[in-house]
This record gives structure tokens, C-alpha cells and sequence, in this order.
């Protein structure tokens, strides 16, 4: 990798952040375009993000930036303009700088759709699925499969009362049809056994010991099952769910298109997606 003192710099806004995979994923592809720049980590906390940004509209050769964990809400509120996307989500992924102006964009949900179409040719329209999870990640892939039409969306999640708020919000919003239930609601098994998608948005699966999220006997064949964790590639719900004849899907093509996305927004450039993939599968390997 090689940048001059003229270099514009990317960041990423995280706390933690040296798990990421961005920096590797987005340094190839800077590379590749042939752009004088750099991307870098910047772990801040919380009470520090607003100043992280404040200096970042100072900054004259800021290139654009990435929000991860945890955030993605804050940051929503230190931005100027919103894109549609981001607004429906209420949290950003992306910064961008416009005429001196601080555009926030979401790309996690575009990026999510995109990849499931790759990894499953799974179009959502008129589709009964599930999500686990009421995080972050699970409000932008809700936000998206209401979007793009599927119905009912059922949120699992350990704790019921954030499953039934995310509900809320995507009726509210989209005026999607939605249920929100715990884990252990009499309607949990039901809503798995009869679903066509069953996405994965909790962080059950990142250590290689964890079980599967939700009892796999629940998984019928044919059914797409899409888990966003990319680290391990295969976690126990998708070896699980490939055993009993489901399409599994693992995160990383969320992680490549979320970046392709916002790469594009930052530099008007279509990003060199080979070489991206090409990192990530080396950095994950
Ligand atoms: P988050 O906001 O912290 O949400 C975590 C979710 O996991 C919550 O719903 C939480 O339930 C649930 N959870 C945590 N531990 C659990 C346990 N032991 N049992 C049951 N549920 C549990 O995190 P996030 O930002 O949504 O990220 C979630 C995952 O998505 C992470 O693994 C992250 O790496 C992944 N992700 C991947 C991509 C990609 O590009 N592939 C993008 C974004 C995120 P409670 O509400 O009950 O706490």
C-alpha cells in the first residue's frame, strides 16, 4: 500500500475496532482504483464522538467514514442530511462529505438484500420471514426486507420488549406487517417452522463454541437461512441448517457490498469488488 502526504483518509469511528475488517477490505480497494488515500481505525468512545466528528469537518483531506458498533445511532444525530435509506433506519454506517456538509447514509440494509440475492436468489416480496436479534443489525435488515416486501416479519429476540419496539417502528414506518416475540413464546416455533428466510442478527455464533440461536429442528428444507456473522464463515446455525436441506448464507457478502456501497458514495467510483473480496477471504481465512 502506498499514499503520499497528500493522501485523503477514510475512517472508522468504532469502539472496539481492531476486530474489523474494513480497513483490510477498504485499503485494497482504495489500492486498486489507484486513489492517493488511506483508511484507518479510529477507536473513540462514546462521549468522544461528537468531537471525533466535529474534527473531521475540519479536516481538509477527510475522504469519508464508517460507523460501526456501537454508533451507529449516535452518529445518526451528528450528521446535516440524511439519506432516505438512513433516515428509515435511524442509524448510519457511512459518512460522507459534501459541500462542507456531513451526509449519513446506511448501507448495511442494501448490502444485506444484495448479498441474500447472490447467496440464495431469494427475492422477499409477499415472503414470510424471521429475524433474531433487535439490535443495530437487525433494524437495518427489518427496515430492508419491509422494503423490499416481505410478509409477515416475525423478531425473535432474547429480550421481547426490543422485538415488539423494532415491530413498532417497521409498522409505524413502513406499515409493514410485523410480530415481535421472546424466545420463549408459545408463537416462537411456529413462526420458524413456517417461514422462507430466517436471518440471524445476534452476536450468538461469534465465538466457535456457541450453539445455534434457535432450536435447529425448527428448520424446514428448502428454507434460506442467512446469518450475518462472517467470522467464523460457518457458525453452528448454518452448519446446522445445512444439514437438515436448508441454502445457507454467511455474512461476508454483506460485509463486501455494505463497503462497495459506501466506497461509491465517498469517491463516485465503482469499486474494484474482486480485489475486496480477495482481501477478505485472505484476512478471514
Ligand atoms: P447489537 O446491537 O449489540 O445486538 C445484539 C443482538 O444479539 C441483540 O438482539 C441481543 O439480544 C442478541 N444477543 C446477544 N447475546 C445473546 C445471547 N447470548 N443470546 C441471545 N441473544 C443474544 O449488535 P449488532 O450491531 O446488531 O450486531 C449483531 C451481529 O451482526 C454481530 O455479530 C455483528 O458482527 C453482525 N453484523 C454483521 C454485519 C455484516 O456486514 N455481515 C453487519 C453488521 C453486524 P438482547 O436484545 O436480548 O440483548
Amino acid at each position: 500500500m502506498s499514499f503520499t502526504a497528500a493522501a485523503k483518509v477514510f475512517i472508522l469511528f468504532g469502539d472496539p475496532v481492531a476486530h474489523s475488517l474494513s480497513p483490510v477490505m477498504q485499503n485494497a480497494a482504495l489500492q486498486a482504483a489507484g486513489i492517493d488515500g488511506l483508511y484507518i481505525p479510529w477507536r473513540v468512545q462514546s462521549t468522544d464522538l461528537p468531537t471525533a466528528f466535529e474534527s473531521i469537518r475540519r479536516m481538509e483531506n477527510f475522504g469519508g467514514a464508517n460507523v460501526t458498533i456501537p454508533h451507529k445511532e449516535q452518529a445518526f444525530t451528528l450528521v446535516d442530511t440524511l439519506t432516505p435509506e438512513a433516515a428509515a433506519v435511524g442509524a448510519i454506517n457511512t459518512v460522507v462529505s459534501k459541500d462542507g456538509r456531513l451526509l449519513g447514509a446506511n448501507t448495511d440494509g442494501p448490502g444485506f438484500i444484495r448479498s441474500l440475492h447472490e447467496g440464495a436468489d431469494f427475492l422477499p416480496r409477499g415472503k414470510p420471514v424471521v429475524i433474531l436479534g433487535a439490535g443495530g443489525a437487525a433494524r437495518a435488515v427489518a427496515v430492508s426486507l419491509a422494503g423490499a416486501g416481505a410478509a409477515p416479519i416475525v423478531i425473535i429476540n432474547r429480550t421481547a420488549e426490543r422485538a415488539q419496539s423494532l415491530t413498532e417502528f417497521i409498522h409505524g414506518t413502513i406499515g409493514a406487517t410485523a410480530l415481535g416475540l421472546g424466545l420463549d413464546d408459545p408463537r416462537t416455533p411456529t413462526s420458524v417452522r413456517d417461514c422462507a428466510l430466517v436471518v440471524n442478527t445476534t452476536s450468538v455464533g461469534l465465538h466457535p463454541t456457541d450453539p445455534s440461536p434457535i432450536d435447529p429442528h425448527l428448520l424446514q428444507p428448502g428454507v434460506v437461512v442467512y446469518d450475518l456473522i462472517y467470522r467464523p464463515r460457518e457458525t453452528a446455525l448454518l452448519r446446522e441448517a445445512k444439514r437438515r436441506g436448508c441454502r445457507v448464507v454467511g455474512g461476508l457478502g454483506m460485509l463486501l457490498y455494505q463497503g462497495a456501497l459506501a466506497f461509491e458514495l465517498w469517491t463516485g467510483i465503482e469499486p474494484s469488488e474482486a480485489a475486496m473480496r480477495q482481501a477478505l477471504v485472505t484476512a478471514v481465512a
